[in-house]
C-alpha cells in the first residue's frame, strides 16, 4: 500500500544548542505528530539549560530566500513561528503572507528566555503586533507575554481578548506563570468564547515547553484538526513530554518528545 505523504510544516525558529527549545523542539514534535518539518533558523543563540547568554539574528533577506524556495517546492500546510530575532525578519515573513494567504500560522511569541533574558526588543514587539498577529490563526502566549504584547498591566484575560481583537483568531493563554495550584490553560476565541484545559502542576522547570506546544499545534492544524481538539491534543502531548523530561544539564529539564 502506498504511504500517505506527511503534511509539511514550515518553521521559523531560533537554534538552541542544548536541543531543548527552538528548532530542535519543532522538528522533534512535528515528526512525532506525523508531519514533516521544513526548518528555517531565525537566530543563533548561545545558551545553556539555565538561560540565554546572547544571540545573533540571521539575515532577514536570507530567511526570506530560504522560505520562498521551500514554499515554491513543497505544499506547506501550516507555518509555525517561534523566536524571530529581529523586526526585519518579522517584516520579511509578512511579505510572504501576502503571497501565501491561506496557510494557517501558529505563533509562539517568544519574547524572553525561561531564565529571563530578553529575546525581543520594542521594534520586534511592534512588528509582531502589527504584522504577524493579524495573520495568526492560533497564538500561544504565556501570561507575561500576553501582558507585554498588549503593553498592559491589566488582567491576563483582558490581554488575551485584546489579542483576539488585534487579529489572532484563537489565543491559547498558557497558565504556568499563574499562582493557581493547578495549571489552567485557556483558549479564547470569538471574543467571549473560552475553553479551559486543566493539568496538575509539575514541580520542575522545563526548557522548550512552549516550543513543543506550538509545534505540536502546528502539526495538528496541518492535519486539519479543529482548533479546540488540536489544543487538547497538543497540551496532552506537551504534558507527557514534560512528565518524561530528562535532567541533562544544570538547569531546566529537557522535554522528552520521543514518547
Ligand atoms: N526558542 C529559542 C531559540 C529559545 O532560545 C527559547 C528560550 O530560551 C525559546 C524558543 C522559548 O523556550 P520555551 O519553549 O521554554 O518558552
Amino acid at each position: 500500500m502506498k504511504q500517505q505523504k506527511p503534511p509539511v510544516v514550515l518553521c521559523f525558529s531560533g537554534l538552541d544548542p542544548t536541543g531543548g527549545a527552538g528548532i530542535q523542539a519543532d522538528i522533534e514534535a512535528i515528526a512525532k505528530h506525523g508531519c514533516h518539518a521544513a526548518p528555517i533558523i531565525t537566530a543563533n543563540t548561545v545558551q545553556d539549560t539555565t538561560n540565554v547568554i546572547s544571540f545573533k539574528p540571521v539575515d532577514a533577506a536570507l530567511i526570506l530566500k530560504q522560505a520562498r524556495t521551500v514554499l515554491k517546492d513543497m505544499p506547506v500546510s501550516a507555518i509555525k513561528i517561534g523566536m524571530l530575532g529581529s523586526g526585519e525578519t518579522a517584516e520579511a515573513i509578512y511579505t510572504l503572507f501576502r503571497q501565501y494567504s491561506d496557510i494557517p500560522v501558529i505563533l509562539d511569541p517568544v519574547l524572553a528566555a525561561g531564565g529571563g533574558t530578553s529575546l525581543a526588543q520594542k521594534n520586534l514587539i511592534d512588528a509582531i503586533n502589527t504584522l504577524i498577529i493579524p495573520r495568526t490563526y492560533i497564538l500561544t502566549p504565556n501570561v507575561p507575554e500576553a501582558l507585554l504584547l498588549t503593553n498592559s498591566k491589566a488582567q491576563a484575560e483582558s490581554a488575551a481578548q485584546l489579542l483576539n481583537k488585534m487579529g489572532a483568531k484563537y489565543v491559547l493563554l498558557t497558565g504556568t506563570h499563574t499562582k493557581n495550584p493547578d495549571v489552567i490553560h485557556k483558549l479564547y476565541f470569538k471574543s467571549k468564547n473560552q475553553k479551559s484545559f486543566t493539568y496538575k502542576r509539575l514541580q520542575n522547570e522545563y526548557h522548550g515547553s512552549g516550543c513543543t506546544l506550538a509545534a505540536s499545534l502546528a502539526a495538528l492544524i496541518a492535519q486539519k484538526m479543529d482548533p479546540v481538539n488540536a489544543c487538547q491534543n497538543a497540551l496532552d502531548f506537551t504534558y507527557k513530554a514534560l512528565i518524561n523530561a530528562n535532567n541533562l544539564g544544570n538547569g531546566q529539564l529537557i522535554p522528552n518528545r520521543n514518547i
